[in-house]
This record gives C-alpha cells, structure tokens and sequence, in this order.
C-alpha cells in the first residue's frame, strides 16, 4: 500500500509499488493487490484492515508517509488499525539524535538540537518487531506482526525504500520464497483477438499456470507470458502456444 496525497492526486508516480512488486515476484513473494491511499488516517485504516482480513495475503508492505512534516500519518494511522500506543521509539530517537549532530558537524544542519519534527519521526507504534537502520535517511521504518501476518512499514523516498528493502529486508525477512518462472513468446502483427479460444483452453487445462497476453503497440508485438511455480509445466504450456499459435 503506497501512502500519499500526491500519488492519488497524479502528481506523483507511484514508482515504490512497482519496484516493489518486481523484487517481491523475483524473490518469490507474489504481490495480491497494489494501492494508492490519501494521507488519510481513516483512509489508511480502512485498507489496513481489509489487508489483515485477508486470508490470502501474509506480508503487507506500507511505503510513505513516515516524515517529519504533519501531513505523514502513517504510523497514527497504524497504531489506531492495531489499538497500539504511539510511543518515543529510544532506540530511534537515538539513531535520530546522533544523525542530526553528525549532520550538523558537517555543516550541512544549523543546529545541533533534534527539532520537534524530527522528534517526530521516533513516534511509532509500541511494540515493533524489528526497527530498520535505514542508512540513508531519518525515518526509519519497522515491522509489525500481527493477525499472523508481517506489516512492513518504509519510507516514501525511493532511495530510502530501496536501501532498507535491499539491504535490511530481502537478507534476512525474504528468504523463504521460491521464485515463479517467468518465460514470454513474442507474434508479430498477431490479433490478440484470435488467441481468446486458446487462452481459454489452457485456463481449464494449466490451473496451475498464468497466461496473460499484452500487446505492445510501438513494436506491434503481441507478448504472451507464462507464469507458473513449476518450471516443466511453463515448457509444457509453452510447448502447446507455439503449436497451436493462431497464424
Ligand atoms: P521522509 O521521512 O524521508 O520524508 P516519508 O515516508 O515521509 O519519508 P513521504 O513524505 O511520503 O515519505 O515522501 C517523500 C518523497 O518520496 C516525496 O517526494 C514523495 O513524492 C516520494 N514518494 C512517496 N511515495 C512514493 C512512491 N510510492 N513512489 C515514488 N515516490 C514516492
Ligand atoms: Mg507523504
């Protein structure tokens, strides 16, 4: 779920969601369902809740919304959706604190003081089940676990989300996941139209496996993906598409 006005507004392209969702399958953590939300605590609470009720879906990842500036709720909105307590995470107001005086001996902040905002940032929900380094900025995020599920909560700044997904996340809380073969044949100047019956057939015949078309109308290519856990069923559904490919 990726949190902010200015994503749903259109001025923003959700570019965290995409990235994400590209790791995840290539870690084999295929996402469900990717959202936008207003910086709307109620907002947030409501798909919160429908991600926990979910029986389908075990990890959920919330990117935005974490900073300084009173326009990020995510982690109220958070602590309202599990009835947690907002509190000053020490270990964090720690890290917050010795940040700003580094920053500050660089030059590059006034003041060597933890402003009220940055304060701010250390405000999460009681108790985490892990807190992120986050080496490349302030905020820095946390799992939570609940409703037997993982709620990973990160930063909006792509280059913050990226690092700590990379860096802290894929090491040590995505190791268990088997990764989907992915595999595409590529007809040109094909109708997507005519490949409807067969498309049809292999749903009855490969439950097991996905296959999507997607025309691209720059090369006036029409791609077919396959993709499925068992690498000899994507040959087999492979094998019947170039036989029976409409011509
Ligand atoms: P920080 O505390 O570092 O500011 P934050 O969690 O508060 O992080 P936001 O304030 O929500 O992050 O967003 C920070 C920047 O990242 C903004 O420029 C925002 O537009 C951009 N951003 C936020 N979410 C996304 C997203 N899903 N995809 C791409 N960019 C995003
Ligand atoms: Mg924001």
């Amino acid at each position: 779920m990726a949190i902010g006005d200015e994503l749903v507004g259109g001025f923003t392209l959700d570019t965290n969601s995409h990235w994400m969702a590209e790791r995840l399958r290539l870690l084999g953590y295929p996402t469900k369902r990717v959202t936008q939300v207003r910086d709307r605590p109620p907002e947030i609470i409501e798909q919160l809740r429908r991600e926990l009720e979910d029986a389908d879906v075990t990890d959920i990842f919330l990117s935005g919304g974490l900073g300084p500036t009173p326009d990020d709720r995510t982690f109220a909105a958070l602590a309202d959706a599990l009835g947690k307590e907002l509190v000053i995470w020490e270990e964090t107001r720690a890290r917050i604190e010795r940040r700003v005086q580094r920053m500050h001996s660089m030059g590059l902040l006034e003041s060597p003081e933890v402003t009220e905002g940055n304060l701010r940032m250390s405000r999460i929900p009681a108790e985490p089940a892990h807190v992120f380094r986050n080496r490349r900025g302030m905020a820095p995020g946390a799992i939570y676990e609940t409703h037997g599920k993982r709620i990973f909560v990160l930063p909006g700044v792509p280059m913050e989300l990226k690092g700590i997904f990379t860096e802290e996340i894929e090491p040590e809380f995505l190791t268990a996941g088997s990764a989907a073969t992915v595999r595409e044949l590529r007809f040109m100047f094909a109708v997507e139209a005519r490949f409807y019956p067969l498309m049809r057939e292999l749903e009855g015949t490969f439950p097991d496996i996905s296959v999507g078309s997607y025309p691209n109308f720059e090369t006036k290519e029409l791609v077919i993906r396959v993709v499925g856990l068992d690498p000899k069923r994507v040959e087999e559904a492979l094998d019947v598409i170039r036989r029976r490919a409409p011509k």
